[in-house]
């Protein structure tokens, strides 16, 4: 399939993508018993991934959606993030973040200081996909559907230049 200027393959199915979200869903349904979680997802990437765990989870539980927005500072501080969109009282409920794809983890770092000082009872990550190889800061994940190599991926909500988020299955580049 081609994406602009570039060729991508599929590397993982929506059979496997599927299988995976059960999995996980089965894991925090058994974790959270006698909870009311609810569930953050970060927009864009993460609303496919989000769509599927959900009508898998058995628990009560609401979702909510954020963004974290990224732009470069005027000093030399690097990217700053913040989140926004928070509309839910979370002071002293278990949180659930749903995030697509945790690769160097600055975004989700990020996000949960930024949670924490809503006071939440808890706050666990679930992401659809993580890349081991380039995690830079010390991130507890306790929910990952899938581990990936350092490959640039697009597909199931996942985008290449805002194109290729509507397709079922997730597609890696061809160099
Ligand atoms: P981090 O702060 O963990 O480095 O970045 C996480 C964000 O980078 C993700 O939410 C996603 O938007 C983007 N990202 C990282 N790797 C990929 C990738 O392989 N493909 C796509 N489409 N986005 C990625």
């Amino acid at each position: 399939m081609k994406v602009k200027d570039k060729e991508f393959r599929v590397s993982i199915p929506e059979s496997e993508i599927l299988k995976q979200v059960a999995r996980v869903a089965k894991e925090i349904n058994r974790d959270y018993e006698g909870e009311t979680p609810v569930f953050l997802a970060v927009l864009n990437g993460s609303f496919m991934f989000a769509a599927d765990l959900l009508r898998e989870i058995t628990l009560p539980c609401e979702i909510s959606f954020v963004k974290m927005t990224s732009y470069e500072g005027v000093n030399s501080t690097g990217t700053i993030r913040e989140m926004i969109g928070l509309n839910t009282d979370i002071t002293g409920r278990p949180v659930i973040i749903v995030e697509d794809i945790v690769d160097t983890g600055l975004t989700m770092a990020h996000m949960l200081e930024t949670l924490k000082a809503h006071n939440p009872k808890s706050v666990d990550i679930c992401t659809l996909l993580l890349k081991p190889d380039k995690l830079k800061v010390n991130l507890d994940v306790r929910y990952c559907c899938l581990e990936i190599p350092n490959e640039f991926i697009l597909g199931y909500g996942l985008d290449y230049d805002q194109l290729g988020r509507n397709t079922r299955d997730i597609y890696t580049v061809v160099e």
